[in-house]
């Protein structure tokens, strides 16, 4: 199908695509198009204009400074997954990009676009909440920044304003002593998450002294563990204590007051069941009692 007619600009500039947005409040930005394009050939979305950003220079790029890597919003999956730097600094980020659909969608997607787009089946908001990211955010009165963890409101829904775009993505490096994973029950058609997990352990040793841990896939938006986390926290990390603080999650998870999503290739007990799961094994993969 196509889509249905619309004016095409582009963007040279952050500025001229926030003032486009304001001057136009039903636009919709293009980046890698990826979502935005069937959307509009299915009629879901008809945007009576559609502002392409993909040729602003200063929104595309990894730079590591300090303690943080820079990512711009129009950086692509690809890119995330081939940077050195990223690989160096903080290699759960390259190892989530490359697990992201196929090298199509990776070629074309872009960070910032799947952010902005909110699909709970994506892998981004997990993976970005888990490790603490926050976005930039630029709209007509200045620019502000957003935690990840409360950039995604709900399925499809952001704390985005109708004429701010995301510039870019701040994740913080891994330290020495901490491990990051992300484990997911992939879609084998698309590999969307059905179900995912993301955790980051600070270790002295065997011991876990702080963790951080998100799930996503199964529900509206990504949800942070805090029991699982305060389990896991000040604890040897075995097989059988990580299995006792991943159990945890059924009560994170109703403490979120989300429903768990159920459709036609999982259901939501399905999805619930494999949660603590995938948690479980990127804990194991992270403390390398696990492997690939
Ligand atoms: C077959 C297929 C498989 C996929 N598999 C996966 C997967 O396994 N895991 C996964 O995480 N993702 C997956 N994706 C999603 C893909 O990776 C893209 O990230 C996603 O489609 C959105 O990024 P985009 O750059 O294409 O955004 P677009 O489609 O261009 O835009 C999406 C939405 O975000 C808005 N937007 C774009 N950029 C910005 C910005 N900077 N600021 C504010 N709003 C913005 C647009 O206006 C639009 O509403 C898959 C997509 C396809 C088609």
């Amino acid at each position: 199908m196509f889509a249905a007619e619309f004016e095409y600009r582009k963007a040279g500039s952050i500025a001229e695509a926030v003032q486009l947005l304001t001057d136009n409040p039903e636009a919709r930005l293009l980046a890698g198009g990826h979502s935005l394009i069937p959307l509009m050939r299915f009629r879901l979305a008809r945007p009576e204009l559609v502002i392409d950003i993909g040729g602003i220079a200063g929104m595309r790029g990894i730079s590591v400074s300090g303690d943080t890597i820079n990512i711009g919003a129009l950086t692509t999956h690809a890119e995330i997954a081939g940077s050195a730097e990223v690989q160096q600094a903080n290699g759960l980020l390259a190892e989530a990009a490359s697990g992201i659909g196929d090298p199509a969608v990776r070629n074309r997607g872009t960070i910032g676009g799947n952010l902005a787009h909110a699909d709970p089946s994506s892998d981004w908001g997990t993976v970005l909440t888990a490790l603490g990211a926050t976005v930039s955010v630029q709209g007509p009165t200045g620019s502000r920044t957003i935690d990840v963890g409360s950039l995604i409101e709900d399925a499809f829904v952001t704390a985005l304003a109708e004429n701010e775009l995301i510039t870019t993505v701040s994740v913080p490096t891994l330290a020495a002593n901490q491990r990051a994973e992300y484990a997911k029950m992939a879609h084998p058609a698309s590999f969307y998450s059905v179900v995912g997990g993301a955790v980051v352990v600070t270790m002295d040793g065997n011991r876990c002294t702080a963790a951080s841990v998100a799930v996503g896939g199964l529900t509206p938006r990504p949800v942070k563990a805090s029991l699982v986390e305060a389990a896991l926290s000040g604890t040897t990390l075995t097989q059988d204590s990580i299995a006792d603080a991943t159990a945890r999650l059924s009560e994170d998870l109703a403490a979120a007051g989300v429903d768990i999503i159920g459709d036609l290739y999982a259901s939501a007990n399905y999805r619930a069941g494999v949660a603590p799961i995938e948690v479980k094994h990127a804990l194991m993969h992270a403390i390398g009692l696990a492997h690939h």
